[in-house]
């Protein structure tokens, strides 16, 4: 006892001397600094109130961390060589893009440097033409032109070469590249792809989607007619195509502001045909427009082979009623709808000794057969499909749907597809030439915009109305087999 009471009190005495102590933290407070730092330590709950914290908070430095690095690198800005205009310190571009946040402050900050920024004319001008062109040679001719009319100076070291070469025929995607990078000045305007130049919007802000049969230019056109040279699209169900030019509309007015083209919201449709009924609906997700199409029909129990054909392909083209990427022919998309198909519950024979047992069977355990039972699939046709060689994924759902036409409920078959129509820069992007079958490098299982999340799980996620049960993915083509129209399985 006697040996422990002295370490108790100079326990007690130390608790003590800590506690009257006067803290670190106001210490800074006194200072009376207005830095974002200490005004978010004045806001803190009092400490004082509460028991004493175990350890002393650490010494507060002047300035915060970040803050301090930012001084650094402006006071490093500032110093510009006088002779040469230039700057010390070159790194100080990336730092301050490191560096700076997205606050108000920060905006204002950029802002005020660069109204103040020396011009950079000087830096340009002091380098030779000739290595000039060398940095150029190192750069497609899309990169380089860009490069040639960032500023009068450049234009003037690199010369007017960079811009003859974008006219060269073979050279037609680089310049389709090249014009896309200008829309940004371009509000009025939309880059026409088979004729490679901007034409002027006419139906500006009023531009609709509609029918493939209803003629709707969105600008005048010399080659609107060249049955040789036509503009890109893809083939949403019959008779609907998505023009590319709504894709850049949709992409652009998301990058620059409304006044350059559409909501995706305004590309939304509900159309009938065929007896199917579609709905659209498009969405922004990581700079790219995902379109999801659900196309729905009512579906008689037992079809005959030839009833199911009759009911899921168009006679016209032999393409599906629903909506179909390039690869549909491919793998296990068909016979998965003909499944779905085989679930929708059978009426029971009535007539003869067989339905005389059906009756007595009925009887006995209390059940009748119920045209309206739930169907359910099975693990061929209920999983999520995705196509391996693009970014679509398919979901097949038959479920009791009321008929308006006599108020009735009956079966009807679902087919929904999500799919990534791409950036809207230009029609060689990855996704565009993937979902028409023009590129052969996509593989939707690799690729890293959804080797983790399904396109149909981002796309519900945007819109908390429609929830969608966990499904797994599996893919449309697990064989890889590619027969296209020579393949048996697909009609
Ligand atoms: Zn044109
Ligand atoms: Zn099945
Ligand atoms: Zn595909």
């Amino acid at each position: 006892m006697s040996a422990e009471s002295p370490g108790q009190k100079q326990g007690f005495k130390s608790f003590l001397s800590n506690a009257l102590r006067p803290k670190k933290s106001r210490q800074t407070l006194r200072k009376g600094s207005r830095s974002t730092t200490d005004l978010r330590l004045a806001a803190r709950p009092s400490i004082d109130e509460g028991p004493p914290p175990p350890l002393p908070p650490p010494p507060m430095p002047e300035l915060a961390p970040l803050h301090a690095h930012r001084l650094k690198y402006k006071d490093l800005h500032a110093q510009v060589d006088s002779q040469l205009g230039e700057r010390r310190d070159y790194t100080e571009i990336i730092h301050s893009l490191g560096t700076l946040g997205s606050d108000d402050d920060d905006h204002a900050l950029r802002y005020s440097q660069n109204i103040h920024r020396p011009p950079g004319e000087g830096d340009i001008a002091s380098l030779p033409p000739k290595l000039w062109g060398q940095i150029a040679s190192y750069l497609d001719p899309a990169e380089a032109a860009s490069l040639a009319i960032t500023s009068i100076t450049l234009y003037r070291r690199l010369g007017p070469g960079y811009f003859r070469e974008l006219a060269h025929p073979q050279n037609l995607p680089y310049k389709i590249t090249f014009l896309a990078g200008l829309d940004l000045s371009l509000p009025n305007h939309l880059l026409c792809i088979p004729c490679a130049r901007y034409h002027t919007r006419t139906q500006r802000g009023t531009e609709r989607l509609r029918p493939t049969h209803i003629l709707n230019p969105l600008f005048a056109c010399p080659n609107s007619t060249n049955a040789l040279n036509p503009p890109p699209r893809h083939r949403i169900t019959h008779g609907r195509m998505l023009p590319f030019t709504f894709v850049q509309l949709t992409m652009r007015a998301h990058r620059f502001g409304p006044s350059y083209g559409l909501t995706p919201d305004a590309l939304a449709r509900r159309w009938q045909r065929d007896n199917w009924s579609h709905t659209s609906r498009f969405h922004i997700h990581a700079g790219r427009l995902l379109m999801r199409v659900t196309s729905q029909t009512f579906a008689a129990p037992a079809l005959t082979p030839s009833a199911q054909r009759m009911l899921l392909f168009s006679r016209e083209d032999y393409w599906p009623y629903f909506s179909a990427c390039a690869h549909w022919r491919d793998g296990e998309l068909m016979p998965a709808c003909k499944c779905a198909l085989e679930h929708i519950p059978r009426p029971r024979s009535t007539g003869g000794l067989q339905g005389l047992e059906h009756k007595v069977k009925d009887r006995w355990t209390g059940g009748v057969f119920d045209p309206n039972a739930l169907t359910t699939l099975c693990g061929f046709c209920r999983p999520m499909r995705r196509c391996p060689e693009c970014p679509t994924e398919y979901l097949i759902e038959v479920k009791l749907c009321e008929d308006r036409a006599d108020g009735r409920f009956k079966q009807a078959i679902t087919v929904t597809r999500w799919t990534d129509l791409g950036d809207g820069k230009t029609p060689d992007g990855i996704q565009w030439a993937a979902i028409n079958g023009c590129s052969e490098e996509y593989d939707s299982f690799q690729h890293e915009h959804y080797a983790k999340r399904g396109i149909a799980s981002i796309f519900e996620a945007a819109f908390t109305s429609d929830t969608l049960p966990g499904q797994r993915v599996v893919s449309l083509n697990p064989k890889m087999k590619k027969l296209g129209e020579k393949g048996n399985d697909w009609y």
